[in-house]
Order: C-alpha cells, then structure tokens, then sequence
C-alpha cells in the first residue's frame, strides 16, 4: 500500500549504481511470523558513477530494521535515515563492510512477493523488485554480486535450497540445522533464491557437451512426486537443445526446480534453483491434459534457457526487461517447434498474440517493447514484452537467417557475459556480427502499437509482370500520436490458379528461380516489380506470420479456398481459413444487428467440409482450420465491439457448421477414436485434438447420439485429455442433471489433486452454459476456492472474466461489477493478481454504448474503493483517463 499516488520512473533517468556489492552474505533464522535476516556487504564505489561519496541508498519495504553496522561500527538511528522505501547512509570511504540486521514476517506476506510461506513451505519470488521485502539492498539488476546464503530452520524442515552448491551443513542447539550455499557466480538480486519444507525430490544427470556431469533435481510435496518425470525429461532436452542450436552449456554442477503451490506467475529463474508454480512442473497422464503436458515442456525450457539469456547476461534495469524475456521466449517458442508440430506451434502462439497483445495495444496500457516509463514495474510482465518481444528477435532471425542469427548471438553472449546489458547491446551484437545495419529496425523497441499493411497489386498480363504496392501505418498509442515506418520483413509467395507455387523473379535481378522471398518493407509506401509471370498471380503475404502486423488484402472467398487448400506454407493455410471464417462472421453481426435471418456462407461450410475430406492432413492442423476464431479474437478485429452480436454469430455458426459437417465429424471422430495407450508425443497429441475438436462440434447440436460418444468418452477415458474434453462437451450442451452428475463424480474422483481442481474449476466458469454469475459465486464458496491462492483466482474469476465471453458480458452488466469488487478484495491480498484479473473492464472504450457506460463505472467503482495498490492504480488511472 501507497501513502500517495505512486510515482513515474522513466527510461531517460536511467543512473549508473553508486555503489557496487562485491559480495553478499545472507543468514536465516527461519520463523513463521519473525524470520530473522542478517546481511553482511561488501560494498564499494562504482567508479563509473562519478566522483564524491554520495550517500548510500537501500531498498526496503515491510521491513523491521534491528541494526546496521559499517565496518563492524554499530551506527546509531541519528546516523542513518530510515523511510518507507528504504535507508539512506552517509558514507565516508570508498570501501567497506555493511551489516544489517532485520526482521521479516513470511506467513503474513500474502502478496507473494520477496519471502513467504505457501502450505507450509518457505519460498522466495525476487523479481522484479520482491528483494527489498527480504531485507535492505540495493535492488537493481545492474548491480551484480556473489551470493552466500546460510538458512537456519527447525529439523522438520529437512529440505535448505539457495542458489549454487552447497558447501556446509550442520546441526544447530539439537532441534536446528542449517545448510550453507554459495554461487559462484555473480548475479543480481532478483534472482536469489531460497526454499524450505518437507519436500521429497526425484534425481537425475546431464552429461553436457563438455563431458561434465550435472545433478538435476525436481523437488515437490511427497504426494506428488510420482508427476515429476515429463518436467525431468523436458529438462534434459532442453539442455541438449540449447547446447545444439546455440552452443550453450550449464554452468554448474547442480540444476534444481521446486514446485510450489501459491506463486504469482508460471515459473522463475533464479540461478541453479527454478521455482516453478506446480501447475507448471507436475503432470501425469491420468491427471494433466496434452496442452499441459506442452506447456510444462515449454515453461522448463524457457526457465533453463534464461540461465544464459537472462542469468549470464542480465539486465541493466527493468525498462530493457524484453532483453530477457523476448529473447528466451523466441528461443522456448523454436524449442517447442523443433519437439512438436511447428505449424501448430505457430498458429498457437499468434492466435494469442492477435487475441491478446494486439488488444495490449489497442488499450490504454500499450506500451513499446522496451517500455519508457512505469509506476510499477509488475504491470509490464506483459504479452507486448514477452510474446510481441519475441517476435522482434524472430524478425532479426528472418532477416538475417539461422547462420547470421547465430553469430549475432555468439557474439552478444561473449560480449556482455557476467554483466547487464540493454536491447541496443542485443541489436548492435547482431550488426557488428553481420556487418549489417538495423538503425530503423530499432523502431520495434521504441514504437508501441500493432502496424497495419494494406496491400494491393496489379497484374500486366501483356508485360508478364506483376507488382505488389505496400502500404504502412500505425495507428496513434498513448504517448505516441505519430509513427515513423518500421522495417518490416513480409515473407511472401505467388500461386497459380491451380495452385502451384509460381518463381518469383524481381525486376532486374539474375538470380535463379525461386519460390519464396521475404520483401523489407522500410517505406511509408512501396512497390515491388515481379516479371516473367506467366498467369494472374494469388499472393500468399506474410507467411508464417513474418512480422506482428495486421495484414489488409481483399482476398475473394474463392482465393481464401485456394490457399486453404494448397499454399506451402501451412501457416497461411490456417490464416485463410480464419479470414475466410472472419468474413462470414462479421456479415452475421451486421445481419443480427439489421434484424435479418442469420444464413452462413456456405464458402465457409464447404470450405470446412474440404477440409475434413482433404487427406494427408495434419490432424493438429484441420483442428485449428476447423476452429472458429475466439469470441475475444472477433472482439479484437472489431471496430466497435458488440458483444451481443458477436455471441450470437459464433453460436449460429457453431450450430450451422455442427448440423451441416455432423456426418464427416462424426467419421472423423471414429476413425480417430481408438484405444492406444496414452503417449504425449506430438503425433498423437494431434489426434486427439481433431478427435475431440470433432466432439464438440457433434454436441454442439445437442443430439442424444452426440451426447452419448461424449458419455461414453467420459467413462471410458484413460487420460485427462479426452476425460476433461468429454467433461467439456457435456458441461457445454447436455441438460443439467447429466452435465452435473458428471460433475461430481469427476471433483469427487479428483478432489485431492490440485491441478485437476483447477482444471474442474475453470470448465464451470468457463461454460457459455453453465458458468452464470450465480455458478461463479457459488464456485468461490466451494471449499476448494481461496482466494489468496492465484491458481483458484485464475481458475474461477480470470476464466469468467476473460475466456466466458457469453456470461461476462451480460446486458445488465453483473459480469463487470462482480469483476470490480473481486478486484478491490484482491488487491488487499495480492496486488499483482488484481492488476491483472482488472484487464476485460479496462477495454470499455471500444465497446458499444450500454456496456461501454457499464464497464466504466465499473472500473470507476474500484478508483473511488479506497487507497489502492501502487499495481492495481497504475492499470485504472491510465484506463480511465479520456483524451
Ligand atoms: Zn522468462
């Protein structure tokens, strides 16, 4: 909590570290209530920072200072001064010893942040700034230093963990131990780390491509140690991995992830000790769903990979936090790609991105890649410096090839290794390694908002030639009302009327005859001349989503169907399929709007239709083809938004294409539909998902037939992934009694499994059907609800807020006023949490009035509740504001 409106820290004010810490040693004496901490800092000035002594400045929030000592001289309160945010020292040398003395309450920090206790266990979250409620330091990532922590605790909790290796362990006066571990190497603050319970741990080793051996542990609550083994196995391919595609080796001898139950993200780096929310580590086929199973793969990967992008090299302060994040997201994303179906994993990555980032951009927290300003840097662990940051490198990868990209990162790494580095270090890594210049590339990092193309072409069927003009905007951001062009690579391709990829040849040039070419778009305008085209060409634009931009082509049904059935590039097969199914649903809004009868196109039924008959198919690929896009995608793409319009045109076209498709569905579900024993292997993963795409659809009718294979698959499923869809069908559209028995025998089968709960949980809130606001309430009073626990938050409220389009945005506006006061409890507990769960009201100006009206006395509703998180008022204030 703030005593004032929260400050702005902004980019341009960026200031070396006075001082450094050459070495930190930190002691524990664990206790629920009153942890004591004692650091001990060797601290010196930074020579870098300029001349003079200035005072030495502390982080520290929440914090009950005991004593300081410089040079083992107690100073007195008159010596120092002491203030919410932290202490401020005199100093009088340019080296010395600094002892501090503090206490801490783990049980009562409910925010998650720093040290805190989660079903008896103690654990740490670091970053971004969780250090300073540890004890006082300077909590910056750019000042790096060796840690040593000793951790005292009474004998029940056998399991000690800090970062590096342990080097000392002992007992304490008989009912105490202590375990001492030091890190070699040097690290910022955000990434100490410590662990403490009765945990029980699987083992195994990693011979790295040096030849040297490394213990890797997976910790976890006894009863579920036997969920471990997928997390071990991604583990270890993740460091083969990183060895083979970047030529990067684990650096210690050791290599630990503990699960934990409360924890405010997915997972976090901390050097050699990974702390991982369970629900991103733990999996068994009986309890984890397919989709699980690949994002634990996804999530211990990307963990590993920041031990160099993130931990070797860090960053210098939280503006350049895409550094990082970007990086190691574009690196887990070609892990996943390499492990599974690279299509897939393409089409899922950029439907979140255009459901989501785009709408980032579109609100009122858009932001560059590289921020410039923020009242609290938590608000910026966003979709735009993660998923929108990884696509920047992706384009640097496209641009310069796998080769270049490789020499660019070599460089970067051998460069800024042991020290903190910014998003320029990255670029001019990739330049100086390439001899290339990527000056208006830079834009990326300083320009917010999603760039729009609008293309257009013109064939010369006498000349043979064929020309392409592209056009760029960005629309206005706050902050930012112009924007100046951006280097974008648009790969593309030429089909002929059959279907056929057509050679490419640019006016002039002698090069030989290709298929594929990725243009630069660095023009406010720009024309490309192709010759030697035999036929009207049909453009395939921006294959495998070349850049995060929205692509405007008028593309004719008949050409959407071409390149559904027959573009090379599987990607914009699906992207066709969505546009085509976009074009369909939009004439219904307009229709349901008019008050005309709702009639699809059948261009989109037989489209389907094709798709479903067309063999040699991926299975993972017709599932997304045969997907609608989302509620919240069609929101995104809309001008206006008409939540009204937009459930009823998905419903009619879900019933339309269920009714019309229902026998080659229902063929496709049997011929998938077999006994194999269960194996999450992307082959079979991808089965099972048209299986169960196809499933639903059948329900969707609501046929006694259809409902029966759900029963059926129900009863009969041996893995989580067909019982949670099954579960899903029926929760959907069966009538209730039946929808409810299987309800219950499912929470009654699975009680104990919290994982499974959460899974159990977010079905209800979830159901067009059956999560109403009356269900949701209910859901909270169930004793598995808690609100201090993130995954239950995230399970009931964060799904019905942003994944139960029908239920939410009910006419009177409950959905959002239930929202607002969900919001205001939460942010008493956990700051972070309610920020985020706050985002649906925070797009109120793009809806249509009526809920426009509603959403903004909503959010206003929260402004007026009291004094609010520095978090939670960051996100309503800037969401309020109208310009
Ligand atoms: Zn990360």
């Amino acid at each position: 909590m703030r005593d004032a409106q929260p400050g702005t820290v902004y980019l341009k004010d960026y200031r070396q570290p006075d001082y450094l810490v050459d070495s930190t040693r930190l002691r524990f004496e664990l206790e629920p209530n009153a942890t004591l901490v004692q650091s001990r800092l060797k601290v010196r000035r930074n020579p870098a920072a300029g001349e003079g002594l200035p005072p030495l400045k502390l982080d520290g929030v929440n914090l009950e200072l005991l004593s300081v000592a410089m040079d083992g001289a107690p100073l007195a309160a008159a010596d120092f001064t002491c203030h919410d945010e932290g202490l401020s020292i005199p100093v009088d040398r340019a080296e010395f010893t600094l002892e501090i003395c503090n206490r801490i309450d783990p049980e009562g920090n409910t925010s998650l942040e720093g040290l805190y206790l989660s079903n008896g266990m103690y654990c740490t979250q670091c970053e971004a700034e969780g250090f300073r409620k540890i004890t006082y330091y300077p909590d910056r990532p750019d000042v790096l230093s060796k840690f040593t922590a000793t951790i005292i605790a009474p004998r029940d909790y056998p399991i000690l963990l800090s970062n590096g290796n342990e080097v000392e362990r002992g007992e304490i006066d008989g009912d105490r131990h202590f375990v001492t571990w030091e890190d070699p190497f040097a690290k910022p603050a955000y990434l100490f780390a410590l662990v403490a319970g009765r945990l029980e741990k699987v083992e195994d080793r990693f011979t790295t491509m040096s030849g040297r051996e490394v213990v890797l542990q997976i910790f976890t609550e006894p009863k579920n140690i036997h969920k471990c083994a997928h997390a071990m196995a991604s583990l270890k391919a993740a460091m083969r991995w990183d060895e083979e595609v970047y030529g990067r080796e684990y650096d210690l001898d050791i290599f630990m992830i503990v699960a934990v139950d409360h924890f405010n993200m997915g997972a976090m780096e901390n050097k050699g000790l990974n702390i991982f929310n369970s629900a991103c580590v733990l999996a068994s086929p009986e309890t984890a769903t397919d989709a699980a199973f690949q994002r634990i793969e996804s999530i211990v990967a990307h963990e590993y990979f920041h031990n160099w992008s993130g931990n070797r090299v860090t960053c210098r302060d939280w503006f350049q936090l895409s550094l990082k994040e970007g990086f190691t997201v574009f690196r887990d994303a070609e892990f996943s790609a390499d492990m599974n179906s690279r299509a897939v994993k393409r089409i899922e990555d950029v439907s979140m991105l255009r459901t989501a980032q785009f709408a980032e951009d579109a609100g009122p927290m858009s932001h560059p890649v590289r921020p410039d300003s923020y009242m609290e840097i938590s608000n910026f662990y966003t979709l735009t410096v993660y998923e929108k940051g990884a696509e920047v490198v992706r384009m640097i990868h496209t641009l310069l090839g796998p080769e270049g990209f490789r020499r660019g990162s070599d460089l970067y790494f051998d460069r800024h290794d042991g020290s903190a580095a910014t998003c320029e270090d990255f670029i001019a890594a990739m330049e100086d390694a390439n001899g290339v210049e990527l000056q208006q590339f830079r834009r990326w990092y300083s320009q917010a908002g999603t760039p729009i193309l609008e293309i257009s072409d013109d064939y010369d069927a006498k000349q043979q030639r064929y020309v392409l003009t592209v056009r760029q905007s960005c629309p206005p951001t706050p902050g930012q009302p112009e924007k100046q062009p951006f280097h974008i690579p648009l790969k593309m391709g030429l089909l002929g009327a059959d279907g056929s990829a057509l050679p490419l040849v640019a006016e002039g040039s002698s090069e030989g005859e290709i298929n594929e070419r990725v243009l630069e778009i660095t023009e406010a305008e720009q024309s490309f001349t192709f010759e030697n085209i035999a036929e009207q060409p049909l453009p395939s634009l921006l294959r495998g989503f070349s850049a995060p931009v929205k692509v405007r082509y008028d593309y004719t049904p008949a050409q959407l169907r071409l390149l559904m059935r027959a573009d090379r590039d599987a990607f914009n097969r699906w992207d066709a399929s969505q546009r085509l199914a976009f074009g369909a649903m939009a004439q219904l809004q307009r229709d349901f709007r008019a008050g005309i009868a709702l009639q699809l196109s059948s261009e989109l039924v037989e489209a389907y239709r094709s798709v479903l008959q067309q063999e040699g198919l991926d299975p993972a690929l017709v599932a997304e083809m045969l997907t609608l896009p989302s509620a919240q995608t069609l929101a995104e793409e809309a001008e206006t938004i008409d939540a009204e319009a937009i459930i009823a045109a998905r419903k009619f076209a879900e019933h339309t294409l269920a009714e019309a498709l229902y026998d080659e569905l229902l063929a496709t579900y049997r011929r998938l539909n077999h006994d194999k024993p269960y194996r999450p292997v992307a082959d079979d993963i991808a089965e099972r998902r048209l299986k169960n795409t196809a499933l639903a659809y059948l329900c969707v009718t609501e046929r006694k037939d259809a409902l029966a294979l759900a029963e059926a698959q129900f009863v009969a499923a041996t893995n989580m992934t067909d019982s949670s869809a099954a579960l899903a069908a029926l929760v959907n559209r069966a009538d209730d009694q039946c929808a409810e028995a299987a309800l219950q025998s499912f929470y009654e089968r699975w009680k104990e499994d919290d994982q499974v709960v959460d899974l159990w949980l977010g079905l209800q809130s979830s159901s067009p059907q059956r999560g109403t606001l009356g269900a949701v309430r209910a859901l909270m009073l169930h004793p598995a609800f808690e609100l201090t626990n993130p995954n239950r938050v995230r399970a009931v409220l964060g799904t019905f807020a942003n994944r139960n389009f029908t239920q939410f945005h009910q006419p009177d506006g409950s959905g959002f006023h239930f929202l607002a006061a969900q919001v205001i409890a939460l942010d008493k507990l956990n700051p972070q949490i309610a920020a985020r769960l706050v985002t649906p009201l925070t797009r109120w100006k793009k809806y249509r009035t009526g809920p426009r009206e509603a959403m903004h006395a909503a959010l206003q509703s929260v402004m007026a509740s009291g004094q609010l998180s520095a978090d939670l008022y960051e996100v309503v204030s800037k969401s309020l504001k109208t310009d």
